[in-house]
């Protein structure tokens, strides 16, 4: 499945068969994202690749490791890969053609805001969960 940012100069593809995918409620997320929590998933680095230049990708990273990247010219936030890791995370909301995304998981709950709306029946963590472990539930079939 192919991806993609608003203005286009960004084009992605995901040799994925399904989508698991969580949301996350943290402060940085929500002003990543514009709204209440992003929607992201992870997916090995062999499963991505991307289908255009990235030289109008910009990136922002914070000490602790949040980082952000996004097309220079639109704004969309892209996918980066993560640190260290033979992993990309992906905006689930640049995928086009989607049929179906799984949400296995809302994380930093202790963090949402006020406003914010999690269903009862859903797996939360209040806090981050060790990433090893949440990566391969992400990619578990
Ligand atoms: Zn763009
Ligand atoms: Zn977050």
């Amino acid at each position: 499945m192919q991806g993609k940012c608003l203005c286009g100069q960004t084009t992605f593809e995901l040799n994925v068969p399904k989508i698991k995918a969580y949301q996350c409620h943290c402060s940085l997320c929500r002003m990543q994202s514009g709204t209440a929590s992003n929607l992201g998933t992870i997916v090995p680095a062999e499963k991505f690749s991307w289908l255009s230049s990235r030289n109008h990708i910009k990136s922002w990273a914070k000490e602790s490791g949040f980082s952000s990247d996004f097309c220079s010219n639109c704004g969309s936030p892209v996918p980066n890969k993560l640190r260290g890791m033979d992993y990309y995370w992906v905006p689930v909301g640049a995928l086009i053609d989607v049929t179906s995304v799984e949400i296995v998981a809302h994380l930093c709950t202790d963090s949402k805001a006020v406003w914010d709306y999690i269903p009862d029946d859903s797996v939360q963590y209040d806090s981050l969960p060790d990433l090893n472990m949440f990566i391969n539930e992400l990619n578990a079939d």
